[in-house]
C-alpha cells in the first residue's frame, strides 16, 4: 500500500485566499525539498517556504508542514502546502508535483490509506465524509461523535466480549478432556444472551442516525391553490440557513433544504391533489403521493378561504405523521382548533402570520424523530444490516445443538460486527485471547 506518492487539493476548489495541497507517500518529503530547495522543515510546525519550478521560476510563497510517518493522517509521510488560493497557483503547483512523479489522488484515497495503516476504522472514515457533508449542527455533532470513536468503541467492545465467549467454546472443542469449571458454560451463555439483547436494543433505535445524515423528509400536500408553493417559499425565505435548493417543475416536486433548530429538513412542495386530473397532472399527483409515502412528516394544507369546506382527498391523507395547516388565515373566519384529532396551525403564507408557530411544530417533530439521546445510534444502512446479521447469528448459536455449531455461529456474529469497523482479523485476535487461557498449556 502506498508505494506511490499522491497529492490532492484538500481545500475547496475555486478562488480563495489560501489553498491547501496535501501530499502523502514515501516521496512526500523529497517533493517538498525539491520544490522548496531547502532541507525538510521541523516536523509538525508551519514553516514559511518559497516554492520553485524546475526551470527556476518562483511558483508561490507559502507555508509548508511536514508530518513524518507514522504520526500523520494517513500514517505515511505527509506534507501540507499552504499556497495562495488562485486557480493558476494551484494548477502550477500541481503540475510541478506531477513532474516530480507524484500522482493526483483518487477520491477517498487519503482516508483509504489511513484505514490501511490503522489510523482510522471504517466508522471514523465514514464520519469524516459525514463531517465534510454536514449542513446542520445536529449532523455535525453526530459525525463528530462517530469520528471520536463512539460507534467503533461500542462495536469493538461487543466484538471483544463475543470473542472471549467464543474462546471458551473453542477451548471446550480443542481440549474435550479438560472440563471447564462448572458454571462457566452457563455464565458464558448468559453473556452471549446479554450481548444479543444489547445489539438488539441498539438496532431498535432504527434509522434515526441515517435520517439525521440525510435530512428529515417533509412533504407539503394539499389541493391545488391552497398555497403550498407560497408556504414553501415563505418557510424557505424566512430561514437564514437554506443550504441548497433544487427546483423541478410545478407538476413535479420542488425541494428546499432547511436548517430548523439545527435539524436538517428537506422540504418538498408537491403537485396539488385533485381527483379528476389530466394526464400530466395525474403524474404529478402520483409523485406527490409517492413522496408522501416515504416522507417522515407531512404538512397537509387546507384553504382557509374555503372553510368550513375541507378538501376530502387531503383529509384522507391525515395520519400520525401529519401537521395540519390552515393557510390563508387572513381570509378565514372561524378556524377549528383540531381536525380529526390533529392540532391545527393557522398561517398566512402571504402575511407571514403563524409561520413561526408552524416552524416550532416542525422543529419539535424533527427533534422527536432525530433527537439524540446519549446512546450512540447506527448511522448507515450498512451498519444496520451487519447488526441484524450479528443478532441472527447469535440467535442461531443459542439454538445450536452442538458446541462446534454454536462456535461457528459466534464466529459469524464476530465477523458481522468486525465488518462495521473493518476489523476482520478474527483469527489473530482469537489467537491472542486463546493464548491467555490456562487450559492446556
Ligand atoms: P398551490 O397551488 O397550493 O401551490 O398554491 P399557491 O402557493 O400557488 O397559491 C395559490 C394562490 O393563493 C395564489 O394566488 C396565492 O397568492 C394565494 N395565497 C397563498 N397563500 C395565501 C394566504 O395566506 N392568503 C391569501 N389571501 N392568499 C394566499
Amino acid at each position: 500500500m502506498g508505494a506511490e506518492t499522491i497529492f490532492a487539493l484538500a481545500s475547496g476548489s475555486g478562488r480563495a485566499g489560501v489553498a491547501v495541497l496535501r501530499l502523502s507517500g514515501p516521496g512526500a518529503g523529497a517533493a517538498l525539498t525539491a520544490l522548496s530547495r531547502r532541507p525538510l522543515p521541523v516536523a509538525r510546525r508551519a514553516s514559511r517556504v518559497r516554492l520553485w519550478e524546475a526551470s527556476g521560476d518562483l511558483l508561490d510563497d507559502g507555508l509548508a508542514l511536514w508530518f513524518p510517518a507514522p504520526a500523520s493522517f494517513t500514517g505515511e509521510d505527509v506534507v501540507e502546502l499552504h499556497t495562495h488560493g488562485g486557480r493558476a497557483v494551484v494548477a502550477a503547483v500541481s503540475d510541478a508535483l506531477v513532474a516530480l512523479g507524484l500522482r493526483p489522488a483518487e477520491p477517498g484515497e487519503f482516508s483509504r490509506r489511513a484505514f490501511h495503516n490503522d489510523k482510522l476504522d471504517l466508522t471514523a472514515a465514514e464520519a469524516i465524509a459525514d463531517l465534510v457533508d454536514a449542513e446542520t449542527a445536529a449532523q455535525r455533532r453526530q459525525a463528530l461523535r462517530q469520528l471520536d470513536g463512539e460507534l467503533a468503541d461500542l462495536y469493538d467492545g461487543w466484538r471483544t466480549a463475543l470473542m472471549r465467549a467464543l474462546a471458551y467454546f473453542e477451548a471446550a472443542i480443542d481440549f474435550p478432556d479438560e472440563d471447564l469449571p462448572p458454571g462457566v458454560v452457563a455464565e458464558v451463555w448468559a453473556q452471549v444472551r446479554g450481548l444479543q439483547d444489547a445489539v438488539t436494543a441498539h438496532l431498535a433505535e432504527g434509522s434515526r442516525g441515517e435520517r439525521l445524515r440525510q435530512g428529515l423528509h417533509v412533504a407539503i400536500l394539499g389541493a391545488p391553490n391552497v398555497g403550498k408553493s407560497s408556504l414553501l417559499n415563505r418557510l424557505a425565505r424566512r430561514e437564514a440557513a437554506i443550504v441548497s435548493a433544487k427546483a423541478g417543475t410545478t407538476r413535479d416536486v420542488v425541494e428546499v433544504h432547511l436548517d430548523l433548530g439545527g435539524y436538517p429538513v428537506q422540504l418538498a412542495d408537491t403537485a396539488g391533489l385533485r381527483e379528476a386530473a389530466e394526464d400530466i397532472e395525474e403524474e404529478g399527483i402520483r409523485r406527490a403521493l409517492a413522496r408522501w409515502e416515504t416522507a417522515d412528516l407531512g404538512i397537509v394544507v387546507f384553504d382557509g378561504g374555503r372553510l368550513p369546506e375541507l378538501d376530502p382527498v387531503s383529509l384522507g391523507l391525515l395520519d400520525t405523521r401529519s401537521i395540519v395547516v390552515i393557510n390563508k388565515a387572513d381570509l378565514a373566519s372561524a378556524i377549528p382548533a383540531t381536525l380529526q384529532d390533529h392540532p391545527v396551525v393557522a398561517v398566512s403564507a402571504v402575511s407571514g402570520q403563524g409561520i413561526a408557530a408552524l416552524e416550532t411544530q416542525i422543529e419539535a417533530a424533527a427533534a422527536a424523530l432525530l433527537g439524540q439521546g446519549t446512546a450512540p445510534v447506527p448511522t448507515r444502512a450498512r451498519h444496520r444490516s451487519a447488526l441484524a446479521e450479528c443478532i441472527a447469528a447469535l440467535g442461531r448459536a443459542r439454538q445450536a445443538p452442538l458446541t462446534e455449531l454454536a462456535a461457528e455461529d459466534l464466529r459469524l456474529a464476530v465477523r458481522a460486527l468486525g465488518r462495521i469497523t473493518g476489523r476482520v482479523d478474527v483469527e489473530d485476535i482469537l489467537d491472542v485471547i486463546f493464548r491467555d487461557f490456562c487450559i492446556g498449556k
